[in-house]
């Protein structure tokens, strides 16, 4: 909305232009008056829009041409004021002061007009008669009214309807040649009612109406109000009214009504509740509010925009199986001017046996997009209306952003949630798979997966410690030269070769020299394709010697080729070490007495030498699963670095997550 009003009133001389600002500041008829009264300015707190509004004369005597010409490219409304009882200064509306303002201002955005009839005293009926051809002749001329300076009739009301005619236009919401709101207005009522429909079942009940009623006006509607509301619909609908709340039909109804009527400030009000401008594009501060992300910090969604995101899925899963068909898709992301998710999205998260999106699915998606653009998860979440129903300041109050990695590593701990590993790998080493294989596919469902559908990211939730966190698999391009530092930045890097294929593991090893091997960022050698028969590799070390110089785990063999959904234990030590760092050379419990353990302390001997990597890995597996759920003293050490909010938080959020 505008931060003030400029209103301009013209007409020919004596007609009573300055005698009006007159009696509207002084609350009386002054017997005379100059020809010309100085610019005014009304205080915002006494306007009944509370907006500043300036007021400005016009004196063909005083001013030239120019002048005038000036003043009306600087006015926000004009006001072409006649005499009633002269019949040449309704004359001159139509055939001097309307194609005079019409020349100076565009064509796409003419600025309202308002006819005003003074001196209204001095004659018996009214000139609206004459009026009212020019008015629908005219769709600039916002209204029109009859006043008179001498007895203070109408004075405040012209002024009301000039700063109306600027705040709440008309012009965008209803076409007064069709007496019908235009299309643009009713399809940002349809979405506002789709937001406001918490329940979706096209009704908006007492409940969701009182909703929206106090979200919009900041007041309750009274009980009897809600029913004299869906009378009023009732009575000119058929079907404006159904299970005594109101549908889609009567929601638009009810607004038409209300601009018809004049009341047109209402629709305005809901509008830019809505977070609508006046061309009823969405906002850029409701779209892109504010946010600072300090450089080596990542964002995710708290808490509360993981309910409300919840909330929209449960309320689009009309069949209640937990996963979202692609009408109920369509549906939920209708409130969108365009479709966000491409059939990509479907390759990128779990999805059900019918390839639907799951709950988990969505919900990583949605990590995914915080992740990956901030900027882009605030223009959705604005779309859902995210801010308005939590009754949150912005979009921004869904995003929390992360402590920097530096202090993490500093620390030791990390309050994060979501982590990121890259996987790098040569051409056809397995990187896809190992991909898809943590959604749960083997390789023969991956087969199923079109070209054009494919995604380079693939991101789901594992448990470390008890506690449930989100990885974020990125596979990047095996162009050795063209490495960028997006592509190397992670929380921990998966370097994969094929078992089968002599050539891949050089690329492993070479990108490990060249960008990892100073890092702080924890690698693992992925030997994949552990189906096939393994070859000796045409590299000057084996990968388990060059794991060993360069004191990273063995390589950790790997294949989604299985019967069933391929093993998520690899996926969770990631995260793990992800998480930790620092404990790369340690087995991750770090209790020094287990097998592992005591295996990786004696790495060098004769011992270790002779354990085939397939076993070391067998091992690792089993005693993440298994050891560290049940030793107790595990759960305790995972408490530590979170703090109770975020243990807390996660429990209530599994609670919520197992009721489903
Ligand atoms: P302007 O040239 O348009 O600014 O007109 P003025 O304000 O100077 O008024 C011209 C004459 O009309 C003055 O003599 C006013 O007293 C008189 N006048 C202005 N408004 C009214 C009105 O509402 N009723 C009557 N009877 N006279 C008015
Ligand atoms: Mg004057």
């Amino acid at each position: 909305m505008r931060k003030d009003v400029r209103i301009l009133l013209v007409g020919e001389p004596k007609v009573g232009k300055t005698s009006l600002i007159m009696s509207l500041v002084s609350e009386e008829f002054p017997d005379e008056v100059p020809l010309r009264a100085e610019e005014i300015t009304i205080p915002a707190d006494v306007t009944p829009e509370r907006v500043p509004t300036h007021i400005v004369d016009y004196s063909e005597a005083e001013q030239s041409d120019e002048q005038l010409y000036q003043e009306i490219s600087k006015a926000n409304v004009i006001c072409i004021v006649y005499s009633v009882n002269n019949k040449k200064s309704i004359e001159k509306v139509t055939s001097h002061w309307i194609p005079l303002i019409n020349e100076r201002t565009d064509k796409d955005s003419r600025v309202p007009l308002i006819l005003v009839g003074n001196k209204s005293d001095l004659v018996e009926h009214s000139s609206m008669e004459t009026i009212l051809p020019i008015m629908n002749q005219y769709s600039e001329i916002e209204t029109c009214v009859e006043c008179s300076a001498k007895n203070l009739k109408n004075i405040s009301e012209l002024f009301y309807y000039a700063q109306k005619a600027v705040l709440h236009p008309t012009g965008p919401l209803y076409s007064p040649e069709e007496k019908e709101m235009k299309s643009s207005c009713i399809k940002a009522l349809t979405r506002i009612f789709k937001i406001s429909d918490l329940d979706n079942d096209g009704i908006l009940n007492d409940s969701e109406l009182n909703f929206f009623q106090r979200t919009c006006f900041n007041i309750p509607l009274a009980l009897q109000a809600l029913e004299d509301v869906k009378n009023v619909v009732r009575k000119n609908l058929l079907d404006g009214v159904k299970d005594n709340g109101l549908t889609l039909k009567g929601f638009l109804f009810l607004h038409t009504l209300f601009i018809q009527r004049g009341r047109h400030e209402t629709t305005w009000t809901v509008l830019r509740r809505f977070g609508y401008d006046d061309d009823l594009e969405l906002t850029q501060e409701y779209l892109f509010p504010l946010l600072k992300i300090p450089p080596d910090c990542t964002t995710e969604l708290n808490h509360n925009a993981y309910l409300f995101l919840q909330s929209v899925f449960d309320k689009h899963d009309k069949d209640r199986d937990c996963a979202l068909s692609p009408d109920e898709l369509k549906d939920l992301f209708k409130v969108f001017p365009y479709m966000p998710w491409g059939p990509d999205v479907n390759n990128t998260v779990c999805t059900n046996e019918q390839g639907w999106i799951t709950y988990q699915g969505y919900l990583s998606q949605w990590t995914l997009t915080t992740y990956l653009d901030v900027q882009r998860c605030l223009e959705y979440l604005g779309y859902l209306g995210y801010s308005i129903i939590q009754e949150q300041e912005s979009q921004a109050a869904a995003i929390t952003v992360t402590r920097s990695k530096r202090i993490d590593l500093q620390k030791k701990q990390t309050q994060r949630s979501v982590f990121r590993c890259n996987v790098l790998g040569a051409r056809d080493s397995g990187k896809s798979g190992f991909l898809q294989a943590f959604l749960g596919r083997n390789l023969a469902r991956q087969n199923r997966i079109r070209d054009d559908h494919k995604s380079y990211y693939a991101i789901s939730t594992t448990y470390v410690y008890g506690q449930e966190k989100y990885l974020l698999l990125h596979e990047v391009l095996p162009d050795f030269e063209f490495l960028s530092e997006a592509d190397l930045a992670c929380d921990v890097v998966c370097l994969v070769y094929d078992i089968s294929n002599p050539h891949s593991f050089e690329y492993c090893a070479k990108v490990y020299k060249k960008h990892f091997i100073d890092s702080k960022t924890p690698c693992v050698i992925i030997g994949a394709k552990s189906d096939l028969h393994e070859t000796r590799q045409y590299y000057s070390t084996s990968p388990l010697d060059f794991c060993r110089k360069h004191k990273l785990h063995p390589p950790q063999l790997f294949t989604c080729n299985t019967a069933d959904a391929p093993s998520k234990d690899i996926y969770t030590k990631l995260t793990t070490m992800a998480m930790y760092p620092h404990s790369k050379l340690r087995c991750m419990c770090t209790c020094n007495r287990c097998t592992f353990c005591i295996c990786h302390n004696l790495l060098n001997s004769e011992l270790v030498r002779s354990v085939k990597a397939k076993l070391y890995s067998a091992v690792l597996t089993r005693h993440m699963t298994q050891a560290d759920l049940k030793n107790s003293t595990f759960w305790l050490r995972a408490s530590v670095g979170a703090t109770v909010f975020a243990v807390l938080g996660f429990a209530m959020y599994k609670a919520l997550l197992k009721q489903r």
